[in-house]
């Protein structure tokens, strides 16, 4: 059914206007002025009152499996990047299975929504189930939630490698406009030579997801054991394959940035991720002289996207002690960037409130108390509704997900159930 939202002001990061109506039903098929509004017989038609409408988010890089560490507790005193993940990430999925992984996806999935991330790029692990779990993970976010996901399983050597391959080859069968899969790896550090080249055998041009220098332990680890740099390394193996992410790149070189610039890859950015395990801060500066296009995540990080989009602004500000580095206009590259990529990934145009792309679609109800016109409107958006997300409807693909507050999904029964699942999973440990 077609679905008419009006009275409504919208920003899609190109323009910004006011008092607009936007007929859609899972695409965006007309967007005027309330002055040439005429309703259309058997339209629903949705008041919107002033709210202001942007394009979903897009996190560029997470793990849904990490959905039930919070307040978990596990022996932890980490001297090292390397510490945190045997001590904590490793340790921890290790126990996760089937019935953890579906409700993951299903939490994780009232979450985005809540937080108005409409798609997610997933890198998932889970050693008690290897086999089906990218299929449990879509089955809770995209067919009963009904957000868009990207999945792939982390190839590693601490698993069973020749069952990461399967699961990643299976998954990447599958395709449509709501999920599509990439090939999951963890890291260098991580991944032996005869892995890669196994990986390498199978890829068939399929994108990777791989951690890349996300500490130094990485780059140190990858020159000790084989006497080049970690990039060096995908490259050989031929693992820079179109649409890749690679995500962190904290502690590349020029030569390695050099390298990535020449693929058309993508390198993710976590800045809150990267300060909690204090390994860095992403070094912009270096991947933007070099031309590489960068996207934005949360690396299972909360659900706030918007943290990271103010983290990132605050400390590459910080880290190169220049309070004019970093602009409205370099935040805007990296979300353009991972709408470019999601959108050539399931064939679909988004991050756009146009004729044409998909509606996925977020407001917000704001009142500004000093002037806001379409020069000064990335400010408002950044400084006032992004400082305190307060997302009010969320619309994937024409559908509300959450409407006024008010997620479609019987929320407390489900945390309920997922308590239960993971009080399970933190006996196992
Ligand atoms: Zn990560």
């Amino acid at each position: 059914m077609v679905k008419t939202i009006i009275n409504c002001n919208i920003f899609d990061y190109d323009t910004y206007k006011e008092n607009q109506y936007i007929r859609f039903n899972d695409i965006i098929l007309e967007v005027g002025n309330m002055d040439d509004f005429e309703k259309k017989d058997n339209e629903e038609i949705i008041d919107f009152k002033g709210k202001l409408v942007m394009p979903g988010f897009v996190n560029g890089h997470t793990h849904i499996y990490s959905t039930f560490a919070r307040g978990m507790s596990v022996k932890f005193n980490p001297k090292s990047f390397s510490d945190i993940l045997k001590q904590l990430w490793w340790r921890m999925d290790s126990k996760i299975d089937l019935e953890t992984t579906y409700y993951s996806g299903l939490v994780s999935g009232i979450e985005f929504i809540k937080n108005g991330i409409t798609t997610f790029i997933d890198h998932h692990a889970s050693g008690m189930d290897i086999r089906g779990t990218l299929n449990e993970l879509k089955k809770g976010t995209c067919d009963e939630i009904g957000l868009r996901g990207i999945f792939c399983f982390e190839t590693s050597d601490r698993f069973d490698v020749d069952s990461c391959i399967e699961e990643n080859i299976e998954f990447l069968k599958k395709q449509s406009e709501k999920y599509a899969g990439m090939f999951g790896l963890h890291a260098s550090l991580s991944l032996s030579n005869e892995t890669l080249k196994k990986v390498s055998e199978f890829l068939n041009e399929a994108p990777i997801h791989i951690h890349v220098a996300e500490s130094l332990e990485d780059e140190k680890d990858s020159i000790n054991k084989y006497g080049k740099r970690v990039v060096e390394r995908l490259e050989e193996f031929d693992l820079l394959t179109k649409n890749s992410i690679l995500s962190h790149c904290v502690h590349i070189d020029e030569k390695e940035a050099d390298i990535v610039s020449r693929h058309d890859v993508y390198v993710a950015l976590n800045p809150t991720s990267n300060m909690n395990n204090s390994v860095g801060l992403p070094n912009y500066k270096l991947l933007k002289v070099k031309g590489i296009k960068t996207i934005i995540g949360n690396d299972g990080l909360g659900f706030n996207l918007t943290r990271e989009y103010l983290n990132l602004y605050f400390t590459q500000k910080y880290r190169y002690e220049d309070p004019t580095f970093f602009s409205f206009n370099d935040l805007k590259n990296n979300i353009d960037n991972v709408y470019n990529l999601v959108g050539d990934m399931l064939n679909i145009k988004i991050g756009r409130i146009k004729e044409g792309y998909k509606a996925d679609i977020i407001s917000y109800d704001y009142i500004p108390f000093t002037s806001l016109n379409e020069n000064n409107i990335f400010g408002h958006v950044f400084f006032g509704i992004w400082d305190k997300l307060d997302v009010m409807d969320t619309i994937v693909n024409g559908e509300f997900l959450m409407k006024d507050r008010e997620v479609k999904f019987e929320v407390e029964k489900i945390y309920s159930e997922a308590k239960k699942i993971a009080d399970k999973m933190w006996d196992r440990l």
